[in-house]
Formats: structure tokens, sequence, C-alpha cells
């Protein structure tokens, strides 16, 4: 039998990478996608309906005509700094999206749901292990936004039994190896593709968002985990919900740390190149440190990340760099 799962912002970076790893493992991913930042060339493994998130009936439809599993809920505004300048937009878009999805999956009794959250629900805390029981204290908008719609979750579980996976992404790089696939946001404002559009000349250089913070090179410190492992786990979590396990959060991140200036080292040594870059202020919104502490997703539902170290993330993205996506 057919089994369908939702999976909104398919056509975006990492829905298109689930939409692949679902068809491979026999369920038919249908991608729900305004296509506001997403590419329709990137749905490429099951269906695709246009339809917005800020349209109930839309989305109802959707629901009427697949009778879906479960949802994977990836649609979202994401850019840190955009939500500093922006609050209100994502206030709107995630938190009302998030809930008009809810009730449409509610209405057509479609109650398994795996949400798409955040390591910036934490906030700063410095020095602190970060783990799925850590406080959460967002600093910048996005990760609010990401929070109150866990908070939305907990509540519809009480009151209609939707039950939930909550993945708290930690940052997420890398390519599909095949290079079918891969990271392309316009405008791009994330750490790896903006290095490799700067070795390769698409842009002057990358501009390093501060230097002066309190770790050992003066920049920011991420978790970045490739984003095959991340949808591995993905399905490790519809698996999970389908076999009726409790409801659960887990942190999805590769447990170490990287600087900006490592993550530039590494990918000067990748692409033999050298990165031209600028030393720039700080970017508002952003923390000083942010690394997983938890090994909870491992244990529990038996995720092993296999690409998540640096050189393979970057070699993987770097590849797809190169496959002449921008000139499409
Ligand atoms: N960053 C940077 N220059 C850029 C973009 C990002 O120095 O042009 C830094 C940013 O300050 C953060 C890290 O790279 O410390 C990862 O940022 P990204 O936007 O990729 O992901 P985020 O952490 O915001 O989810």
């Amino acid at each position: 039998m057919t089994q369908y799962v939702l999976v909104t912002g398919g056509a975006g970076y990492i829905g298109s990478h689930a939409c692949k790893a679902l068809a491979r493992a026999g369920y038919v991913p249908v991608t729900f996608d305004n296509l506001s930042t997403g590419w329709e060339d990137a749905v490429q493994f099951g269906p695709f309906e246009l339809g917005d998130l800020m349209d109930p009936a839309r989305i109802s439809e959707v629901f009427a005509k697949y009778a879906p599993v479960a949802v994977l809920h990836f649609a979202a505004l994401s850019q840190v700094g955009e939500s500093m300048k922006l609050p209100g937009k994502y206030w709107r878009e995630n938190v009302t999206g998030a809930l008009n999805l809810i009730e449409a999956a509610i209405e057509s009794e479609c109650l398994n749901f795996v949400f798409s959250s955040t390591c910036a629900t934490y906030g700063d805390q410095d020095n602190v292990v970060l783990n799925e029981n850590s406080q959460q204290h967002p600093i910048n908008a996005y990760g609010a936004s990401k929070r109150a719609i866990e908070d939305m979750l907990f509540d519809f579980e009480k009151s209609h039994g939707l039950r939930h996976v909550i993945f708290r992404y930690f940052n997420v790089a890398g390519a599909d190896p095949e290079a079918e696939i891969g990271e392309f946001h316009k405008p791009e404002t994330h750490l790896v593709p903006l290095m490799l559009d700067a070795i390769e000349g698409r842009r002057p250089a990358l501009t390093v968002f501060g230097t002066d913070y309190d770790t050992p090179d003066g920049t920011c410190i991420r978790d970045y985990v490739h984003v095959c492992d991340l949808v591995d786990a993905h399905l490790l979590g519809l698996t999970w919900l389908l076999e009726n396990k409790p409801n659960r959060v887990f942190n999805l991140g590769s447990g170490t740390g990287f600087s900006v200036r490592e993550v530039i080292s590494h990918a000067n040594g990748v692409t033999n190149r050298e990165v031209p870059i600028i030393e720039g202020e700080r970017r508002p919104g952003d923390c000083a440190r942010l690394v997983s502490g938890s090994s909870r997703a491992e244990e529990e539902l038996g995720w092993q990340p296999t690409r998540s170290d640096l050189g393979t993330m970057i070699s993987d993205a770097w590849r797809w760099h190169q496959t002449g996506h921008y000139d499409k």
C-alpha cells in the first residue's frame, strides 16, 4: 500500500534531501511548498503541490487528496539576521503557518508530526552543554518562533492526540553525495555556501561576522551536521511515530564545535584554494557558541551519522557547487 508523507518545504534544501531519503525508503513524499525560497526543480522524488501554509483550505485539500500517514514540517523562514529585523514576519509566517498545518492535520486525522526545530531555541548559554533538557531562552525571533511551535505541539498532543517528534537542528551543511540536490538559497546567508561562492569568485569575499567573541579564536562556534545524516534521523523519527512510540525531542548535531575560522580553514584544505575574507561586525542575534551535548538520538533512535565530519560536508557541498546549478 502506498504510504504518502506530506513534506512541507520539500522544494527547499533540507526538505528536498528528506524527499530523496523517503523515496529510497519506499514512501511517496508529497511536497507542499510555496516556492518562496525553494526550487521546483528540486522536487524530483514525488508529487508537487504548490501551496502556502497561510492558506488553510489549500492545506486541507492536499491532506484530502493523499491521506498521508505523517507530516514532516520543514517549511519555515530560517534566517537569524532577517528575523532580528523583521520579527513580525517570523511570528506570522512560522507560527501561523504551523498552526494552520497542525489544524488541517488533525481535521484529516493525520496524527504523526515530525517538526524541524532548532538549537536557536536554546539561546546564548556559553560553555554549557546543550542537551534536550537545557533551558530554552532564544535570543532571536527565529528561535522564538520555533520555540512557540514546540509549545503548540505539546498543547495539541494533550487536546487532540497529535503525536510528535521534535528535532532541534544544529547547523546543517553538505549536500547529496550524488549531487542531484544541494543547498541553494537566494539570497544566500549561510556560511558554507557563501564560503564556496567566495572561493569561486561569485562574490568578492566572505565577511566573518565578529572576531571578538569569547571563544579561542574570537569567532562563533557552531556544531555542523550533514544534511544526509539529518534526514536519516527524520526517517527514524517517522518510524518511531508509526510504531506508536512516545513524543520525543532530539538534538541533531555532531557534538563537536568548530569556529568560523576553523570552517574556513577546512574549506581551504578541501578545495585547495583560499576563501577571501573580510573581518566584519557581529551579526545581531548570533550566539557565541552552540554545540550539542546530547547523544539521545543515537541511543534511542539508533541514529548513526556517517558524513558529519567537516571535510566530508564541505567536499559534498563543493561537488554540488560545481554542478553549475547557479547557471540554470
Ligand atoms: N557567518 C559568517 N559570515 C557569513 C555567514 C555566517 O561569519 O556571511 C557565521 C555566523 O555568524 C555563524 C556561523 O557563520 O556564527 C553560521 O551561520 P549561518 O548563517 O550559516 O547559520 P546559523 O548559525 O545562523 O543558523
